[in-house]
């Protein structure tokens, strides 16, 4: 596999699949977190700096038709010069480069128009089908069609670098089809999924013990995969969150009307099960704090988790829990988080995950290696300020959440192989 620190992009033209999938202001139409811009900001660096230039392209939002005005990545174009100190030249057609491409000179950046105004990019027929058939026949179809998308992509550029973590778990054009037209000398990996893959391999391959899984968020149905892949890793899992109660459930507490999968009862004992098996010691929140409503106004109580009143539910995670699972954190060498511990979205429901984000930014002080993943947890800990004070924050919800259930990412795969 090609490594872009060491590889020379002199007179080199690459193109770089970036993320800038980034907010934009409903007001004022401007880009209100930058944040993915910047990550992929060393990697055109490094090109423009060695004498090569940068066709940059990207996906924003979902488009549903071709131009898609709201969608465009020209309302970007300031954003990334501004944080690049470079001028940015556009192409307000993906497909339509050519000229432009043939024009570059080193030091030129290039950014192509939303790659998804094109079906190809993702392979999915936006069309209503009467029929399965029909669907599966239009599929096939666009697949074929894909293969060209991505080869007119790859004639732009003497080198492809992948630089989009948080597409990397999609099969696109852009992100892994396109990687068959470059030999394995001129694609690479960016400087972002780089240290994205060097984060997670670290905590899924070489944790220093003891290991800390802390899982979070609604359902207990979008975490099964990761638990049981960390099962075979961790010393602690803690539970926080909404899937809290479909454990308590399942262990015969009373849980009000709190949020609970029915139907996952006997895998969230299963779960427990294999924890127990597997000598992990599971920590599932004692104390909570309970709401009457779901909202900001709502009334407050606190009650141990299997004795929730009727007619409440549990928001967050009260002090005794906060207590323990603070002092486990604090004891971990390696940290894993991924889900808020409560509705941090809303203030009265914020104070435990605001400790779990605390209580993780004192162990990386301690030394623990604390990687923070999954879009709440990283806006959990944004919102606490605390992004310097943890060893990595993931870029890539979705993607990082499949790469620790220990699937391959497409877009991995596309340039190492596996
Ligand atoms: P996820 O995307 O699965 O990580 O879930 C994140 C969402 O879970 C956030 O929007 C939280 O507000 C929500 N959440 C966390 N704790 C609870 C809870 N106890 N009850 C209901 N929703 C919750």
């Amino acid at each position: 596999m090609t490594a872009i620190d060491s590889f020379n992009f002199n007179g080199k033209k690459a193109i770089i699949r970036v993320d800038f999938n980034v907010p934009l202001n409903k007001e004022t139409g401007a880009v209100s977190d930058d944040t993915r811009i910047r990550g992929a900001l060393p990697t055109i660096k490094k090109v423009l700096a060695d004498g090569g230039c940068a066709i940059l392209m990207s996906h924003m939002g979902r488009p549903k038709q071709n131009p898609d005005p709201k969608y465009s990545l020209k309302q970007i174009i300031s954003a990334i010069e501004s944080n690049l100190g470079t001028k940015v030249q556009f192409c307000d057609d993906c497909m339509k480069a050519d000229a432009q491409v043939a024009a570059l000179k080193p030091g030129e950046v290039l950014l192509l128009e939303n790659l998804r105004f094109y079906e190809e990019e993702e392979g999915k027929p936006r069309a209503e089908f009467a029929t399965d058939e029909e669907k599966a026949a239009a599929k096939k179809e666009l697949k074929e069609k894909q293969k060209e998308f991505a080869k007119k992509l790859a004639s732009y550029a003497d080198v492809y670098v992948n630089d989009a973590f948080g597409t990397a778990h999609r099969a696109h054009g852009s992100t892994a089809v396109i990687a068959d037209y470059f030999d394995e000398s001129s694609k690479m990996f960016g400087f972002l999924i780089n240290s994205e893959l060097k984060a997670m391999d670290k905590v899924l391959n070489e944790a220093q013990k003891p290991f800390t899984a802390i899982m979070g968020g609604a359902k207990v149905s979008d975490k099964i995969m990761i638990i049981e892949n960390l099962l075979d890793r961790v010393q602690n899992l803690i539970i926080g969150g909404g899937m809290t109660y479909t454990f308590i459930k399942a262990l015969g507490g009373k849980i009000g009307k709190s949020l609970c999968e029915d139907d996952k009862l006997e895998l969230a004992k299963g779960l427990l099960d294999k924890a127990k098996a597997k000598g992990v010691q599971v920590y599932l929140p004692v104390d909570a704090v309970n709401a009457d409503d779901f909202n900001a106004e709502a009334n407050t109580c606190v009650s141990k988790t299997n004795e929730t009143p009727d007619g409440w539910m549990g928001l967050d995670i009260a002090d005794e829990s906060i207590k323990t699972f603070s002092e486990v954190i604090a004891n971990s060498k390696t940290v894993l988080w991924n889900g808020p511990m409560g509705v941090f979205e809303m203030d009265k429901f914020a104070k435990g995950t605001s400790a779990i984000a605390h209580a993780v930014a004192q162990a990386t002080a301690n030394g623990a290696f604390t990687l923070i993943g999954g879009g709440d947890s990283v806006a959990a800990i944004n919102k606490n300020k605390l992004a310097d004070k943890v060893s990595y924050v993931s870029t890539g919800g979705g993607a990082m959440l499949e790469y620790m259930e220990g699937k391959v990412l497409p877009g991995i795969k596309a340039i190492r192989g596996y």
